[in-house]
């Protein structure tokens, strides 16, 4: 599990051996680049670990650090800082690309605070959920008939037939369950209020639900692209 409240540890600068922050790509006292530092990808921002993010301030930063750190501005420099700058570039676009995109920062931030996510995961015995298929309860139903309609379209594509009726009402699933799709996400930016704005049991609480969301989207997810694949084929 990585550190989350504690990534502050003092280390001291190899140029001026000044003590610093160790989240630090730069020096704060004489300015040279530092090797990649050991937090989290929030820390790499100057930020601390949270689900509501203003984007277009983080891509700001983003350019900022990622024009200082240039391995470019490093040809002449001594070989550490040659390398440094190769691999503090290479976090810089880890941190963001994980950072800027909603899914992938949740995920992150879950596994930050040592939640188990994840496909592999996900069949686990999960308390309150005790269906290993890990079809959510309350789409049993829908799901069985959709896999229904989905095989007897396979199998009627395999003998050239078409059947407008069944390839409407999979159109029809289609927009249905990528509403749930879109209900789930919603879902999640009201349980990112909740952890952002703090408290451990909310916050306990709020990751237990995100992880369960994620589950539903991943579930979800799958399930409208296999019925766009089938209806495109
Ligand atoms: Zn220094």
């Amino acid at each position: 599990m990585l550190k989350v409240l504690d990534s502050a540890v003092p280390i001291a600068c190899w140029s001026c051996s000044i003590g610093h922050n160790d989240s630090t790509l730069f020096c704060p006292h004489c300015s040279k680049i530092q090797p990649p530092p050991g937090g989290d990808y929030f820390s790499v921002f100057g930020l601390t670990p949270q689900l509501n993010l203003d984007l277009p301030a983080l891509e700001a930063e983003f350019h900022r650090l990622s024009r200082k750190v240039h391995p470019d501005r490093f040809a002449r420099a001594g070989e550490n800082e040659r390398e440094w700058s190769l691999a503090d570039t290479a976090l810089l676009n880890d941190a963001y690309r994980t950072l800027k995109e909603p899914i992938y920062r949740t995920e992150y931030l879950l596994k930050l605070v040592g939640e188990e996510i994840g496909e592999e995961h996900s069949g686990k015995d999960r308390k309150g959920q005790k269906d290993p298929s890990r079809v959510p309860a309350d789409l049993l139903e829908e799901v069985f008939e959709l896999n229904m309609q989905l095989e007897e379209m396979r199998m009627g594509r395999k003998m050239g037939e078409n059947d407008p009726a069944l390839q409407a009402d999979l159109e029809q699933a289609k927009t249905k369950f990528e509403g749930l799709l879109a209900a789930v996400d919603q879902d999640l930016r009201t349980e990112w209020q909740t952890w952002d704005a703090g408290g451990d049991d909310a916050r306990l609480s709020a990751q237990k639900t995100m992880v369960g969301l994620l589950d539903r989207r991943r579930y979800l997810s799958n399930l409208v692209r296999d019925v766009t694949e089938t209806l495109g084929a």
